[in-house]
């Protein structure tokens, strides 16, 4: 395992460092505060190719791989997570078009999708989240057309997407086997992104109940074979699940950062609170634990496309165990700030919760130990 980043791996991430600072950070608590996604700026960070850094060059991306990926995100990540959530949100829409597309569809969709138009990934329904088996949203066969009838719900980027790539079962008599991937194009008849879901966090991002309603799709609009689709979306989350663990890297990073530079101002008893060995342990942890969840993210993804066996149970302990980390650090870190860390007036409290997504999105935390411990079970790990 090689842990040296090459040069153009550290020149992505300055850059990503560079702008995050001066675009993300200064808008940042105003988006969250209105509850508004910034869809001019991720618009255009897209189209910068932010959320394109591993897609080929021939398609519009920048070719590079998926641990370019993981310190691009970590950057946009400790700029606002709500933000990297809706860049992220387009690279995850953007795989099962990699992974199934035809070389068609590849071409047709993808240099869009690098060039600033937005996408979603609709998987998850009222009645089937971690169980993704449940899904009821129909595709039935009209001729050479397909007609989509469901509800997705908690669609990032929903409201503004040009396109969907929606899950649906084709035959509901064998249920989760026949589920299909499918590209429906915005403006679609019977599509409906207006509802927005009022969030605790990642204020900054879109999330949306997206309805089909007899939505016509030619049949070509199908990614892989009819039912591959269960296939394709787990095969999506090995690869996207470290890229949502670099955003909880990132974001526990502002929280520790943030924490720090209070520490060594804030006066009591006469001395700088970082004097104090009870607030040195708790920044000393989350140095510990930013740095170990960061290591086990890039070094899984590293194994991105390599053809490694048990790829998902790695991808499943990055994003549990950073998840869960950034939770705790943006709890001590607001406990650093005291009173203050519980105000608006410092961002501590939009990093607590931020922080709380990251164990829930991508798959639970329990759901990520399920991952793994089938892969113990197996003794694939
Ligand atoms: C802000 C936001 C953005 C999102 N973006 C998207 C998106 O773009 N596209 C998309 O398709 N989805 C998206 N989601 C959906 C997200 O992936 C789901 O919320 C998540 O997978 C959990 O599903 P659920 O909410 O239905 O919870 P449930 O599956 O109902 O789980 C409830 C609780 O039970 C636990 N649980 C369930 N089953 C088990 C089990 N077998 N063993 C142990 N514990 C279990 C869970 O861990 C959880 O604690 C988003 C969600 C949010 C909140």
């Amino acid at each position: 395992m090689n842990f040296e980043m090459t040069t153009e791996q550290l020149a992505m991430q300055k850059m990503a460092r560079d702008y995050a600072e001066k675009e993300i950070v200064p808008i940042a608590a105003e988006y969250d505060e209105k509850e508004e996604m910034p869809v001019d700026l991720i618009r255009k960070m897209v189209a910068e190719g932010f959320s394109s850094v591993s897609v080929p060059e021939e398609y519009g991306g920048a070719g590079m791989d998926e641990v370019t990926v993981c310190l691009v995100t970590e950057e946009l990540g400790r700029g606002c997570a709500g933000i990297a959530t809706g860049i992220g949100a387009n690279s995850l829409a953007m795989l099962p078009i990699q992974l199934a597309g035809t070389e068609e569809q590849k071409k047709k969709y993808l240099p869009d999708l690098c060039n600033g138009k937005l996408a979603s990934f609709c998987l998850t329904e009222p009645n089937a989240g971690s169980d993704v088996s449940s899904i009821s949203t129909t595709a039935s066969k009209d001729g050479s057309d397909y007609i989509i009838n469901g509800t997705k719900c908690f669609i990032t980027n929903g409201t503004y997407a040009d396109y969907y790539v929606v899950f649906a079962i084709v035959d509901p008599k064998r249920g989760a086997r026949t589920l299909t991937p499918f590209i429906v194009e915005k403006g679609a008849k019977g599509l409906d992104a207006s509802r927005k879901e009022k969030k605790m966090g990642i204020r900054a991002s879109n999330t949306a109940v997206v309805v089909f309603d007899n939505v016509r799709v030619p049949g070509e609009n199908i990614l892989g074979n009819p039912g591959g689709g269960f296939r394709v979306a787990m095969e999506t989350f090995d690869i996207s699940r470290p890229m949502i663990a670099s955003l909880a890297v990132g974001l526990s990073r502002a929280a520790y950062e943030a924490a720090v530079k209070y520490a060594r101002e804030r006066i009591q008893f006469g001395k700088p609170i970082i004097q104090q060995q009870a607030i040195q342990f708790m920044l000393a942890d989350m140095a510990m634990e930013i740095e170990a969840a960061r290591s086990l993210v890039l070094s899984t993804a590293g194994k991105i496309g390599k053809g490694v066996k048990n790829l998902s149970a790695y991808s499943a302990m990055a994003k549990g165990y950073a998840g869960d980390m950034a939770m705790r650090v943006t709890v001590d870190a607001l406990q650093v700030l005291g009173g203050y860390g519980y105000t608006r007036e410092y961002p501590l409290e939009k990093y607590m919760r931020d922080a709380k997504i990251m164990q829930i999105y991508e798959g639970t935390s329990q759901i990520q130990r399920l991952v793994i411990a089938n892969n113990i079970i197996n003794g694939r790990i």
